[in-house]
């Protein structure tokens, strides 16, 4: 057992909202340790490819964006929550390009895009890789600083002790390190890996959500809702094999593709919330109103041929590089898609500094619960995420130092 220096905030996590709770509470004057079960790099966030939204266009608002997450969520989110997140959108992009994000622009502003169960265009990319340059910039700004990154460090056990917490992590060489720290930052994600795993179906996650994380915030005592309410998104690439379980950037229905069945029939509106048009291709499918893939996978068409080239170029070049390399042009053809589990929409229960019912005890990102209530809208996460892992961030830090 080795025992490392005590301190200030413990951050579980190395995605989005780690990085962005990390780099906040350190620049708020506190020792930081930044923890993660694999490589720094390896998170859900630095696999999203759609884009963040808020509220930029001359006919948008703050208070539109909420009443778009309040309307995707039936009514369920957390209305204080939302609001924070909406209002501290545009200021969230302004940090993330500080830290040196580029966001893909055009006629002197961002490039905006419609997605599902949005009424206003509101999502601002980098290209299709826009987790991918989002993490990138918040590890880059961490790794500059004086916080120090525990790579290959899996939590497994948290204790309340008198004046904080000890932390637990099992090395893969069976060596146990335990960290003194005055306040925790769960920043572990969701569990959408291990929960597809369990159900034998396809995912889009990275193999690191698996949720132990959550069980141990649960076994403290802390308090979740929303936890049996998962996320499929509408687009798993279904065919070829080598595409089953990436996710279908929205984007491509933002820009003109719709979902089509065996008919060439438009079967239910492209661009409403995830869960409506995940519930509706299955419900086509169910008809037998789909197709086959060539290993008897179901599914119905998108078809991408309607996106305009130009689009496709600017936007979607990641997902344009990775089909033609397989053989198959999505601006030539339609592509095959059925949906795949993608987002676990509940979580631990934070207020609105992040911390859970637990006293120090913080939470961030997909592991926590509220702000979309039961039903995310696409490309509110990474927002989420950078939101409130800024608050989570610097409310551990002022406590810490209090
Ligand atoms: C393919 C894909 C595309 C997406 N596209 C978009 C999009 O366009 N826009 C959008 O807003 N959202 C999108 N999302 C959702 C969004 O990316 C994630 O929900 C969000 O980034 C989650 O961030 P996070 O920091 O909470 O968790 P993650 O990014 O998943 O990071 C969790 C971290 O915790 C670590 N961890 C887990 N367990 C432990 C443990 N026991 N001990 C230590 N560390 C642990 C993991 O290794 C990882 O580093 C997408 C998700 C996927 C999978």
């Amino acid at each position: 057992m080795t025992v490392s220096r005590p301190f200030d905030v413990l951050v579980v996590g190395s995605g989005a909202s780690g990085l962005a709770a990390a780099v906040s509470a350190e620049r708020a004057g506190a020792r930081v340790c930044l923890i993660t079960k694999g490589a720094l790099q390896s998170c859900n966030s630095a696999k999203a490819q759609g884009g963040i939204q808020a509220a930029f266009s001359s006919d948008d608002s703050p208070e539109q964006h909420a009443e778009d997450v309040w309307r995707s969520s039936h009514e369920t989110a957390d209305r204080r929550l939302v609001e924070i997140l909406t209002c501290e959108a545009p200021g969230a992009i302004q940090w993330l390009e500080e830290s040196g994000v580029e966001f893909t622009r055009e006629n002197g502003g961002y490039r905006l895009a419609r997605c599902g169960g949005a009424t206003r265009k509101r999502l601002l990319q980098v290209g299709d890789r826009t987790g991918h340059v989002i993490t990138q910039a918040l590890r880059e700004s961490f790794e500059a600083s004086q916080g120090t990154a525990l790579p290959h460090h899996p939590l497994v056990d948290l204790r309340p002790v008198p004046n904080g917490w000890t932390a637990t992590c099992r090395l893969k060489s069976g060596d146990q390190v335990e960290i003194s720290t005055v306040t925790v930052i769960l920043a572990a994600g969701g569990r959408c890996y291990r929960e597809a795993e369990e159900r034998g179906e396809l995912s889009t996650n990275h193999p690191g959500a698996t949720g132990e994380v959550t069980k141990i915030a649960l076994s403290l005592g802390a308090e979740a809702r929303d936890l049996d309410a998962l996320q499929y998104h509408p687009n798993g690439g279904a065919w070829p094999p080598n595409m089953q379980g990436y996710s279908i950037p929205e984007t491509t229905r933002a820009y003109g593709a719709v979902l089509l069945n065996s008919e060439g029939e438009e079967f239910t509106d492209s661009l409403g919330p995830r869960d409506a048009v995940s519930d509706a291709i299955f419900a086509e499918v169910e008809a037998g109103r789909g197709t086959q893939t060539e290993d008897g996978r179901p599914a119905v068409y998108l078809d991408t041929t309607r996106i305009p080239r130009e689009d496709a170029e600017i936007s979607l070049p990641y997902m344009l590089r990775r089909y033609r390399a397989s053989g198959i042009d999505p601006l030539a053809e339609p592509i095959l898609t059925y949906p795949v589990l993608h987002y676990q929409n509940g979580g631990l229960r934070i207020d609105e500094h992040g911390e859970t019912t637990l006293e120090g005890l913080y939470a961030c990102g997909e592991i926590a619960g509220g702000t979309h209530g039961r039903n995310r809208m696409m490309g509110n996460s990474l927002l989420e995420c950078c939101v409130f892992g800024r608050r989570a961030g610097r409310a551990a830090a002022e406590r810490a130092r209090a």
